[in-house]
Parts: structure tokens; C-alpha cells; sequence
């Protein structure tokens, strides 16, 4: 994996915007749920592939999403600006 940029941080986007998703994926077929906003519809989609398929086994993931910004530069002359 490459190092990455230093110049570049990540920020949680606001939740209320951009809520977290919840998906399951069957470890057996490798069949998986629509990310949904609310966990219990991963745990609905389990138990019905399992009733359907008799797959038992699965795991869940949790989606957070971020952006990416370009930090600024200061610039020597540019120190004395910052509180
Ligand atoms: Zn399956």
C-alpha cells in the first residue's frame, strides 16, 4: 500500500446528511444487502437469505462516510497569521 499524501485529511461528512449504512454479506455465497441507513433491515435481509438459502453464516459492515480535503500550506511569511 502506498503511503498516502500529507497534504490531504479526512473529515466525517455530517451524519444528519449522510448517515452511517448497515449491509450484511452471506460469507457463503457472497450474496449481500443495499447499504440501508438502519441495521435492522441487515439483520432482516439475514435471516431471510438464511431462509431461503439455509446459508447461516454472514458479516456486517458499517459505512461511515468522509471527504477529503487539501490541506493549506503556511508559508513563513504566512506564520505570524495564525492565532
Ligand atoms: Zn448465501
Amino acid at each position: 500500500m502506498s503511503k498516502p499524501a500529507a497534504e490531504w485529511m479526512l473529515h466525517p461528512m455530517a451524519p444528519s446528511l449522510n448517515p452511517p449504512r448497515h449491509l450484511v454479506e452471506c460469507r457463503v455465497c457472497r450474496d449481500f444487502s443495499a447499504p440501508e441507513p438502519d441495521a435492522s433491515d441487515a439483520d432482516l435481509w439475514a435471516t431471510s437469505h438464511a431462509e431461503a438459502t439455509d446459508h447461516q453464516d454472514f458479516r456486517f459492515a458499517a459505512i461511515d462516510y468522509v471527504r477529503a480535503s487539501r490541506m493549506r500550506r503556511i508559508l513563513p511569511d504566512q506564520a505570524d497569521d495564525v492565532g
